[in-house]
């Protein structure tokens, strides 16, 4: 199994120290001939979803990596990357638009919208949960399901192979979701 991490920006590099805690290959996606090689999902890191989606179109990798996510390939979005997923975006623009979520970004406020908590994640415990800049999701669609919350919030959702936190776990030391997309990548395959 390999996977592609978006590294445009922001957080990539933890995703793949995360990876390698869990022995997975995996690579960066920078520019389109990086797509030359083969993958099996994708990671979207968190960062600045304004400035990943520009850069996105700017290099060409927006229509391929979207054509790769309708054609089925597994995709894990984290803060900024479950905004680019989001169908529905509250305070920006839909990106990739694929997921039956409605987001807010920056939804805690600016300044304040960086915390750390620990709650329960469907079938996986409580786990750690920063959150840095983050959005919630405000309300999730009938094709999508929530996954946990955090005071009242909807923090993570999965749709089929879409899944998405509003949170950082490869900020954390629990590899516990990043092994539960992995479980998803192996049954899709
Ligand atoms: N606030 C950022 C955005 O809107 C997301 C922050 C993050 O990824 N940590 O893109």
């Amino acid at each position: 199994m390999n996977i592609g991490i978006l590294a445009l920006q922001g957080a990539f590099a933890e995703h793949g120290a995360m990876l390698d805690r869990l022995g997975t290959d995996h690579f960066e996606i920078r520019q389109t001939r990086d797509l030359e090689r083969p993958f099996d999902a994708l990671i979207l890191p968190g960062g600045e979803s304004t400035v990943m989606g520009k850069l996105l179109h700017d290099l060409g990798l927006f229509q391929p990596l979207l054509q790769r996510i309708k054609n089925g390939m597994p995709v894990f979005g984290t803060c900024a990357g479950l905004i680019l997923l989001a169908r529905e975006v509250e305070g920006g623009t839909p990106c990739f638009g694929v997921m039956d979520i409605c987001v807010k970004r920056n939804a805690y406020g600016r300044q304040l919208g960086s915390f750390y908590t620990e709650a329960e994640f469907c079938g996986l415990g409580s786990v750690p949960m920063p959150f840095i800049r983050a959005p919630y999701i405000r309300s999730v669609g009938p094709k999508a399901r929530a996954l946990a919350e955090t005071d009242g919030h909807i923090a993570a959702a999965q749709q089929d192979k879409m899944l998405v936190t509003a949170f950082h776990p490869e900020l954390t030391d629990n590899p516990a979701i990043h092994r539960y997309f992995l479980e998803c990548v192996k049954k899709a395959g």
